[in-house]
């Protein structure tokens, strides 16, 4: 499928991606595993190719761009390996061992890159999909005051798109995400937020649901693959609305759905990167009905349809903000009723 970003081929549907998995980062049986300390610097200037599979260890992938680097003035070869930064690997799942990659299956978010560096590591470097340039800041929405525009990071090669994937009692659910410009959230060992989400959607499944700060969709989508018949995702930022609409998209196959419109792409959207009063963004026609709304969630009462008691997801960037949360559930219930969660 074609890409919204960088307009090539990097974005797979959901069955396509899935039939990758488990063995997208296992070995072949000549794939070697040299394992480096991290902490340490990169013993000599040397890095082994990728196997004839086409896979190489994470490791030596490391080397490559630590040796790139060094080269290109970024990094002292005194600098540990770690310096060449963090890798978010494509697609993204819990895992339990250090991956071989395949191509173009990492992005790299590092501190200490040049444009002209990321170039190279993504010309040279097989495996790097992309190069984004981590600052001291979170990307995206990242407190409840929506008056300013939130900042984000630069994108300084290659593409920035990658998925993650989420495992569901009904089969996983595939998440595309843009990591310039949303915060990083590493699928966490038992996928506690996924779990929560099952256990109060419940079975049968409860008929309204309202993902409230829905990120880039993840557990409004999980409860449409349980089946919920109605879920409104909602997000104040651009991004994670128009990623969450594409996510529809991509694990359309998953649910009883006939077509998703979206109504703005990604371009228009970026005249609105904020939006207070919740404007509709997408919406699904067949059996399930799935709305994507871009607003302030304590206006997210005025789209809803009255009456409907849905369960809400309120997934706070900040879950220490206790005083928004008790606030924002009080108000939550006396306009819209039902059940509200914090995952
Ligand atoms: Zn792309
Ligand atoms: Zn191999």
């Amino acid at each position: 499928m074609k890409c919204p970003v960088c307009e090539m081929d990097c974005i797979t549907p959901a069955k396509d991606l899935l039939a990758t998995l488990p063995s997208v980062f296992l070995p072949c049986a000549d794939c070697s595993i040299r394992n480096l300390d991290k902490r340490l610097p990169l013993p000599t200037l040397h890095y082994e190719p990728p196997c004839s599979c086409g896979k190489r260890f994470i490791d030596e992938v490391f080397a490559h761009m630590y040796t790139i680097m060094v080269e290109e003035g970024d990094l002292k070869q005194t600098d540990p390996l770690i310096s060449v930064g963090t890798p978010l690997v494509h697609p993204g799942f819990a895992m339990d061992r250090p991956p071989f990659l395949p191509e173009r299956s990492l992005i790299l978010l590092t501190k200490n890159a040049r444009k002209s560096t990321a170039q190279r590591l993504f010309l040279e470097v097989p495996e790097v999909r992309g190069v984004v340039k981590k600052d001291d800041f979170i990307p995206g929405i990242t407190s409840s005051n929506l008056h300013s525009v939130p900042k984000v990071y630069e994108l300084l090669a290659g593409c920035d798109v990658r998925a993650d994937v989420y495992p569901l009692r009904t089969g996983p659910v595939v998440m595309y995400k843009q990591q310039t410009l949303i915060h990083i959230e590493f699928p966490r060992m038992g996928y506690p937020k996924i779990r929560a989400v099952e256990q109060h959607v419940g079975q049968p499944p409860v008929s309204y649901f309202v993902d409230a700060c829905c990120g880039v969709g993840t557990l409004g989508l999980a409860a449409a693959c349980l089946g919920v018949p109605h879920v409104v995702l909602n997000d104040a930022w651009y991004a994670s609305a128009f990623w969450s609409a594409f996510n529809l998209e991509i694990n359309r196959s998953y649910l009883n759905i006939s077509r998703v419109k979206i109504f703005e792409q990604l371009h228009d959207l970026q005249r609105h990167p904020v939006m207070a009063d919740p404007i509709k963004i997408a919406e699904t026609t067949g059996e399930q009905v799935i709305e994507v709304y871009q607003g302030d969630f304590h206006k997210l009462y005025t789209v809803l349809t009255p009456g409907s008691n849905p369960v809400t997801a309120l997934d706070l960037f900040d879950k220490n903000d206790k005083n928004t949360i008790q606030e924002f559930s009080n108000e939550w219930l006396k306009r819209v009723g039902g059940e509200i969660f914090v995952p």
